[in-house]
């Protein structure tokens, strides 16, 4: 055993020393290794050689920094998938697999839930991070026919949901437009056996209106380019993006990294394995369809100029796939039906509100679908086994954002983001260093930036923005987006991570319109325009949007907060979407805001790895003559004359109150061997 051992350890010593010598080309591979203060330049000197040298992933300790590359690596195959499986974390070049496979061990080993949270802003490869992973476990975890299913099933409820939920954006051209969490369920042999999808807030509006340069949600376009002929005909659809409003707002229906046509494919090929029936697939597309010819539909003001309807094909074809009579949709798009004591009155819209009703019906009707998509794969990913399962659950959520003009929408997501930074920071920085005092380890406390008071802001109970917005959408008729603005200004215009037209030059000299704010979020400043939000608030085509604001996003952090935490950062090196490419001003902000130094901080000082010492003394018992089988004393004692026996030198553990703090991996690794042999 002890050859075994000592090789596995000169091994590792030799990647080491090989990483030191070859540090200078390829920097170094983590950034805990290096004894020396390290400034944020350092950092970025070292991000930013691995780089240019295709070294994509760097770990600080277990969490693991990626720098999206913008171009195929060789590095994702089923040889360097055996290459990191079962191996120890530190033994190999930093990799995703690396991390994949460590989640996946320790579930293995300790029986216990896990979640990677993966982070980073928009483009910066959060998503093709989750789908490694996934791949990862596919090929990794034991398999047999029933388990191939559930696995085929999993892999291919990615094309699906990024058909519908991802769309081409100024920022990315596989967009995610929606959050996703999805846990990935494994019995005791680490065999695959079901998972189960959460979406949050998606992007309906993008349903009805797309930015110059951005584009609808792929599938609309996989559709009409792809979409076999006979089935084009059925739902009254041409093969022409241009021929639909919804399609060219952004004036881009064609990109060049995107193959419409071979994407439908892929999709139409999922969908038949993840259960969904042929009159499934005709009821869906039909929906999407009706989507398409609803947005085509145009009003013109009649004599009294009230909003009447100058084409009927279209209308025709929403009724016919949507199996509504004629009469009721378009009584529906032209009138306001008001109900009065004892009848209800008719009372016709201006052309601008009946574009309103039909964009809103538009999104209504995407958005169920898309909620009807999701439960649809839930349900056959169930398991309806049991036996007692351990998961590990991938977040995926879409990146904080920053465009020319930000909206409720991105309000929204940067709040979303904004708590998730809030539960890393609880997690790791806070966390950790509330547990060293509580368990009396020495420690000198490490500064960050807590952003509980920008979470505080938008979401405390009567003062915080949300609740001033729901207030205002209780004064219908009185209440304006600007009202709210001036509540906003008279409630909690003396917070200074808030600032608005008349609060801008005394807080940050720079210059506001009249109907915009600006929040200072950790991880950058954000002008909104405050147009339309009381309107999207209001909209029950939003509230599925609002209630995520309210109970989703608690329901998530409690999802997560009971689980163990794993990270991947993911960097953006540049804004030209470019291979070779690192903009080190775009990078260094990246740095700063995911707190990337705090964490390197803490975890320098700190210790990798701590387990109470009943848990440890369980595991290891066997290690040590006198723990075995049974040790009479505490645990803690067991632990010391475990600890003794194996050799522990003193600068590698510390003993707190209730665990053992252990600084290195690596002192684990070398005791796991020698458990293993
Ligand atoms: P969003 O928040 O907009 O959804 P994201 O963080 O999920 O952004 P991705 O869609 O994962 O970003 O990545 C954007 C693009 O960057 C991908 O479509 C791909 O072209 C490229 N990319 C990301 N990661 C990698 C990688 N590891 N190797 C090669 N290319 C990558
Ligand atoms: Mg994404």
């Amino acid at each position: 055993p002890s050859i075994k051992l000592d090789s596995r350890c000169n091994q590792m010593l030799r990647n080491m020393e090989a990483s030191l010598t070859a540090r200078d080309r390829v920097g170094i591979q983590d950034f805990v290794l290096l004894d020396a203060y390290m400034s944020e330049s350092a950092f970025l000197d070292n991000l930013r050689k691995r780089f240019h040298e295709n070294l994509i992933y760097t770990y600080i300790g277990t969490l693991l920094v990626s720098v999206n590359p913008y171009k195929e690596l060789n590095i994702y195959n089923k040889k360097q998938m055996d290459t990191y499986m079962g191996v120890n974390f530190f033994e190999l070049p930093p990799h995703i697999y690396a991390l994949a496979d460590n989640v996946f061990r320790t579930m293995l080993s300790e029986f216990n839930n896990h979640f990677i949270l993966i982070s980073g802003e928009s483009g910066a490869g959060k998503t093709e991070a989750s789908k490694k992973i996934l791949q990862f476990y596919a090929v990794s975890c034991p398999s047999t026919k029933l388990l191939n299913n559930v696995r085929d099933r999993l892999l291919l409820s990615n094309p699906v949901l990024e058909a519908f939920g991802n769309a081409k954006t100024l920022k990315n051209d596989n967009s995610s437009r929606f959050g996703k969490y999805m846990d990935i369920q494994f019995d005791h042999q680490g065999g695959a056996v079901g998972g189960h999808i959460l979406s949050y807030l998606l992007e309906k509006s993008r349903v009805v209106h797309q930015n110059h340069g951005e584009r609808n949600f792929h599938i609309f376009y996989q559709l009409v380019e792809g979409g076999e002929e006979e089935l084009l005909r059925w739902l009254g659809l041409e093969r022409n993006c241009q021929n639909y409003s919804y399609l060219v707002q952004g004036d881009c229906a064609k990109v060049s990294s995107i193959n419409d046509k071979s994407d439908w494919r892929t999709v139409r090929g999922a969908l038949s394995v993840i259960h969904f029936s042929e009159s499934d697939i005709e009821d869906l597309f039909g929906i999407i369809a009706s989507v398409l010819h609803l947005g085509n539909i145009k009003f013109e003001a009649d004599v009294r100029g009230y909003a009447s309807l100058n084409n009927d094909q279209e209308m025709h074809w929403v009724s016919k796939l949507l199996g509504i009579p004629t009469q009721v949709l378009k009584q529906g798009l032209t009138h306001r039906k008001i109900e009065a004591k004892t009848e209800e009155v008719l009372s016709p819209f201006s052309v601008d509100h009946a574009v309103y009703a039909r964009d809103a019906l538009a999104k209504a009707i995407y958005g169920r679908t898309f909620n009807w998509l999701v439960n649809k794969i839930n349900e056959s990913l169930v398991n309806t086994d049991f036996s007692r399962k351990t998961v590990i659950g991938l977040l995926d959520i879409y990146g904080f954002e920053v465009f020319y003009v930000n909206s409720f929408e991105q309000f929204c997501i940067n709040y979303c983001n904004e708590k998730l930074q809030q539960l890393f920071i609880q997690l790791t920085l806070k966390s950790e260093q509330e547990e060293y005092e509580m368990e009396g380890i020495e420690w000198e406390p490490v500064p960050f930036f807590n952003n509980k008071i920008i979470c505080d802001l938008v979401e405390e109970k009567h003062r915080g923005m949300i609740s001033l917005l729901d207030e205002e959408c209780l004064r219908p008729g009185e209440a304006t987006d600007l009202t709210f603005l001036e509540k906003l200004e008279e409630t909690i215009g003396g917070h200074p991570h808030f600032v608005t037209h008349k609060l801008a030059d005394i807080k940050t000299r720079k210059t506001l319109d009249r109907g915009d704010f600006r929040l200072l979020h950790y991880a950058g400043e954000v002008t909104y325009c405050v147009v339309g939000f009381l309107d999207k608030n209001n909209d029950l085509l939003y509230r599925n949007g609002k209630e995520v604001m309210r109970h989703s996003l608690v329901g998530l952090t409690e999802i997560l907060m009971s689980k163990e935490p794993w990270y991947v950062r993911c960097i953006k090196p540049n804004d030209a979407k470019q291979p070779g490419r690192f903009d080190d001003v775009l990078v260094r902000h990246q740095v700063k805001y995911l707190g990337l130094m705090e964490h390197l901080r803490v975890r320098r000082a700190g210790f990798a790895y701590r387990r109470k010492y009943e848990i440890f003394l369980q595991r290891y018992k066997a290690l040590c003559p006198d723990t075995w089988p049974h040790w009479k004393g505490t645990a803690a004692e067991g632990v010391r004359c475990l600890i003794q026996h194996l050799g522990y030198k003193p600068d590698e553990y510390k003993m707190g109150r209730t665990k053992i703090f252990i600084r290195h991996p690596r002192t684990l690794f070398a005791t796991e061997d020698t458990f293993q042999v």
